[in-house]
């Protein structure tokens, strides 16, 4: 896999996509919460060192094989505040779709400068676990897929058994990643036929769902652990293996209306954990329902908090920030398809397809970095509040999930 990664992108393409240097407008030391976030993932790295060092705490690296597009060290960087012997552990995460992470970094750097949060969580006795970059490869090369082109929240599944089938993306692989970009008027054709036989939501199905048979396409979710699974099911393993309850936000974009953060369910379909994850955070919206604007996923890489804290009564949510229109940010994601399986391509278009992609899943606006914050502090709050929260009668509801 690194050697075909190592083919795909030649050292001089990494000169000519580096980005863009911090725009002389926004200071350092600058106030709001803009402060938090970064233009590369060699920056927004730095300034997760430097908030946990502000904290007092140390990071513990997990370097990755392969190197960034600016030639840096990529690494899953762990920060944790609490001890490993806390009955909760609070996980907040970045980057399980590489790219998105420009956004979950600035949420967890925004949280490890909270006081005023840690003190809650301190006196609530919850230990916070951030895990930094857990796909770091995606993040620096602006990609939502690992190296291995997987989509780390379909990685998840049990490779013993037969992967889930998915028949409208087997039907769909050569509309959705053609072999001409952009698409041509028959291919775009089609897609529109497919629309409106079964509907838009039927085409979001097929595609975002996750699919294990088209290694090349989108949402793939692959059929072996990545170098991203293997290490975050070490960490988790390290950390959550002692705790008594364990809650989980995993902080992602490019679903939903710009700047709002739907916090989707991210937990077997369970009643009781629903329940729960409703008192905690409000309005939880669950695809097991219907409720949520995503599709109905498989793979997801909660299944890893069941398997390596299997003592813990586990509750999760993906919080989803908004970004672009749902077809420009599949548009987006299709072209970045087109050109990873297409290498030759010249440097303009390049360029063009990767700038649309990073601002399909990262808005680079103060006001939007505003409201992500607001959202991401007061979901980790919420927490924080049901994890401090006496244990309930039904606390040992996680047998249920079975
Ligand atoms: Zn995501």
């Amino acid at each position: 896999m690194a050697d075909d990664a190592d083919r795909r992108k030649p050292p001089h393409r990494e000169r000519r996509a580096a980005p863009r240097p911090a725009r002389p407008s926004r200071p350092p030391g600058e106030s709001g919460a803009a402060r938090h976030f970064a233009q590369s993932y060699a920056e927004a790295r730095d300034k997760f060192f430097v908030a946990a060092r502000s904290r007092g705490l140390g990071v513990e690296t997990h370097v990755h094989p392969l190197t960034g597009r600016d030639g840096e060290m990529l690494a899953m960087d762990v920060a944790r505040d609490g001890e490993l012997a806390a009955p909760s552990l609070l996980v907040v995460s970045s980057a399980c779709h590489g790219v998105e992470g420009f956004c979950g970094s600035g949420v967890q750097v925004a949280l490890l400068g909270d006081t005023g949060f840690h003190d809650e969580a301190a006196a609530a006795g919850v230990a916070v676990l951030y895990i930094h970059g857990l796909n770091p490869h995606g993040f620096s090369w602006w990609r939502r897929t690992t190296n291995e082109n997987v989509d780390l929240n379909r990685n998840f599944r049990d490779f013993a058994a037969a992967p889930p089938a998915n028949a409208h993306y087997e039907e769909l692989a050569a509309l959705i990643v053609p072999e001409t970009w952009p698409p041509d008027a028959a291919t775009a054709a089609a897609l529109d036929a497919f629309v409106a036989e079964h509907g838009e939501r039927a085409l979001q199905q097929a595609i975002s769902g996750g699919q294990y048979a088209h290694p090349r396409g989108l949402f793939y979710g692959g059929n072996e652990p990545t170098w991203s699974h293997a290490t975050l099911r070490q960490v988790l393993h390290r950390h959550g293996a002692r705790c008594e309850r364990l809650a989980w936000i995993d902080l992602h974009t490019g679903l939903g209306p710009s700047g709002h953060g739907e916090r989707i369910f991210a937990c077997r379909d369970d009643a009781t954990a629903l329940a729960r994850a409703k008192r905690w955070w409000g309005d939880v919206t669950s695809f097991y329902d219907g409720s949520s604007t995503s599709a109905v996923l498989t793979g997801l890489m909660f299944n890893a908090a069941y398997e390596e804290a299997p003592q813990a009564e586990y509750t999760g949510i993906a919080l989803e920030y908004g970004t672009l229109p749902q077809n420009e940010v599949t548009l987006a994601l299709r072209a970045d398809q087109w050109l990873e399986n297409h290498p030759d391509t010249d440097d303009a278009t390049r360029a063009e397809i990767k700038r649309r992609l990073r601002d399909a899943f990262y808005v680079d606006s103060d006001e939007w970095k505003e409201k992500i914050v607001a959202q991401g502090v007061d979901a980790a709050r919420g927490a924080l509040r049901g994890l401090g929260a006496p244990p309930t009668p039904a606390a040992n509801d996680r047998r249920a999930a079975g």
